[in-house]
């Protein structure tokens, strides 16, 4: 699950991470009052306006823009909310902004060149450990950074079952060229921050750019964060912090039907029972000739309302040609899926306008075959797995 900015600094504020201050607004009047709260409690005189959207690049996008003084933050505001984002990261549509964020200005006014780093503490699967990648090239595309420059991004390694080292952290610091207070106030933030990552469950924080201000101090101008939806239920006070509309539709309403489903840009549908089976199905997509539309796990109950809503989730991608339905059924009898298919179908009436491709394979496979073979329905029914991908590269024909 991802977060806004702003939600990603009030975790890593709670952890003692120095972020940039800022309060979210809603519209223009919300922004002059947080600006001036802003002013009251931090004594800046500018500020800026933040597009808070689940994407980066905002700056390149124009979602990102300084405000010399209420007037500003007004209008500003007022041209950033409402508007659609598009930056290198969304599609071409963009991203609409519902809120930004009215953050102090940390520039300061004569600062000739602040120092901008990278700093992100991720999950290096490859090595079962946790990893704090870093740059003295913050600001800027870390991608491009890795791709032109890859010897100015450092890696540290983190055993999860010791954590963070003090030794770690300052060759952090010291790498990034830091030294008397910059160099404390670096191993401070970095260790907050590990700390961050490590007890909220995180598999990423990123920010970019960590900014060192003329007067050495440490801090968070921006923050990209992904939880771990697997360990929410540790943490309801995130899981409060979902913000749907940043969110596939499709994918959301799947996920309150208690499917598990990925939205992905091929043509042919897949409604498979286990994640396994699901993979396995999608190379025999592409081996056919097609490409898979979904990854969809109906689970271990496959019965006729699940197929129905499994159904009704594959259909509203206008690209999908085709469904396949490959289920094995250990616990669950084909027969009874088959039902289900059927009983589906019958019920959408004219909503299914693909052909279907079921391939039931287990426990009374023949039974199934034989009921959608004389269901009457255009539904092919195959029970080898090659026989499946025939008819997929039939129907594509
Ligand atoms: P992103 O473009 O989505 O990554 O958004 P960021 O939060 O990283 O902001 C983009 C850029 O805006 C930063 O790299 C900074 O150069 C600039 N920026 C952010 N905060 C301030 C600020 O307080 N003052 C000024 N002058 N620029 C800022
Ligand atoms: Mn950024």
């Amino acid at each position: 699950m991802n977060l806004h900015e702003y939600q990603g600094k009030e975790i890593l504020a709670s952890f003692g991470v120095r972020v940039q201050r800022g309060i979210v607004a809603h519209n223009a009047g919300e922004a002059v009052d947080a600006a001036k709260q802003l002013t009251a409690e931090t004594g800046t005189g500018w500020h800026v306006i933040k597009a808070q959207v689940h994407a980066g690049g905002r700056g390149k996008g124009g979602g990102v823009k300084l405000a010399k003084n209420l007037q500003e933050v007004e209008t500003i505001a007022d041209s950033i909310i409402g508007m659609n984002l598009v930056t290198p990261q969304t599609s071409a549509e963009g991203k609409k902004v519902h809120q930004v964020l009215v953050a102090e200005d940390v520039y300061y006014p004569g600062d000739s060149e602040p120092a901008e780093f990278y700093m992100s503490v991720l999950l290096d699967r490859s090595k079962g450990r946790n990893m704090i990648m870093y740059s003295t090239e913050g600001g800027m595309d870390i991608e491009e950074v890795a791709e032109k420059t890859p010897h100015l991004i450092y890696h540290e390694e983190v055993d999860p079952a010791i954590g963070l080292m003090p030794f770690q952290a300052r060759r952090v610091a010291f790498n990034l060229g830091l030294s008397g207070m910059a160099f404390k106030e670096m191993v401070k933030f970095v260790t907050a921050l590990y700390k961050a990552y490590e007890v909220s469950d995180s598999s990423l924080f990123e920010i970019n750019p960590v900014l060192k201000t003329s007067d050495d101090k440490i801090m968070a101008v921006d923050a990209k964060v992904t939880l771990d939806d697997n360990a929410l239920f540790r943490h309801k006070d995130y899981a409060e912090m979902r913000d749907l509309r940043e969110e596939d539709p499709i994918e959301v309403e799947a996920k309150e039907a208690g499917l598990n489903f990925v939205n992905l840009d091929g043509n042919v549908g897949c409604m498979v029972n286990g994640a396994g089976l699901a993979m396995a199905t999608m190379d025999l997509i592409k081996m056919a000739g097609g490409e898979p539309a979904n990854f969809l796990d109906v689970g271990g109950t496959a019965d006729a309302k699940r197929v129905e809503k499994a159904f009704r989730i594959i259909l509203k991608d206008d690209n999908v040609q085709a469904i396949l339905v490959n289920i094995f059924g250990g616990i669950v009898r084909c027969d009874r899926v088959a039902q289900g298919i059927v009983d589906a179908y019958k019920n959408m009436g004219d909503a299914i306008k693909v052909p279907i491709i079921v391939r039931l394979q287990g426990t009374n496979a023949e039974i199934a075959k034989e009921l959608i073979d004389n269901s009457g329905l255009a539904v092919h029914s195959a029970i080898e797995f090659q026989e499946a991908a025939d008819k997929v590269q039939e129907v594509l024909k």
